[in-house]
């Protein structure tokens, strides 16, 4: 299989992603208004927080990939996919194919978890969270 060929394969998985993305997103907007509008003042509203707090934390991780997603579109376009935001350097293929919309190098992503490790103590966010991706991003070796 040439590169071309596996970009454009690459393409229509993002392409798949996205859309699964948007829907989850539109539904967890809808579930957020829905608690806004029934929960009353501040005060009761604080005790659903938990629930909001979820999935809002949900819907970040979901936009964060989104925009992710977006980027590495728009960077196939302009054919410069595959580069890290950070240093430059080509992104290793078995990562993109691990995660098609990477936008970092392997080194610079390691760097990045380092700093927020320093800066948080929480757990981070289980990650990719749909169970509509893909088999290929669950593989332990190359995410
Ligand atoms: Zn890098």
């Amino acid at each position: 299989m040439n590169r071309t060929h596996q970009l454009e394969q690459l393409k229509q998985e993002l392409l798949h992603r996205r859309d699964a993305l948007t829907l989850a997103l539109t539904g967890d907007l809808t579930m957020l208004q829905e608690i806004r509008r029934t929960g009353g003042d501040v005060v009761d509203f604080a005790s659903d927080s938990t629930a909001e707090v979820l999935s809002t934390q949900l819907a970040e991780a979901e936009s964060r990939e989104l925009a992710n997603i977006e980027l590495a579109l728009l960077k196939l376009k302009k054919n410069c996919y595959g580069q890290c935001e950070e240093c430059g350097q080509n992104i290793a293929w078995p990562r993109l194919e691990a995660l098609p919309y990477a936008p970092n190098c392997i080194e610079c992503q390691r760097m990045m978890e380092d700093l927020e490790d320093d800066s948080a103590n929480e757990a981070p966010l289980p990650f990719p969270t749909l169970s509509t991706h893909h088999a290929v991003y669950r593989n332990p070796d190359l995410v």
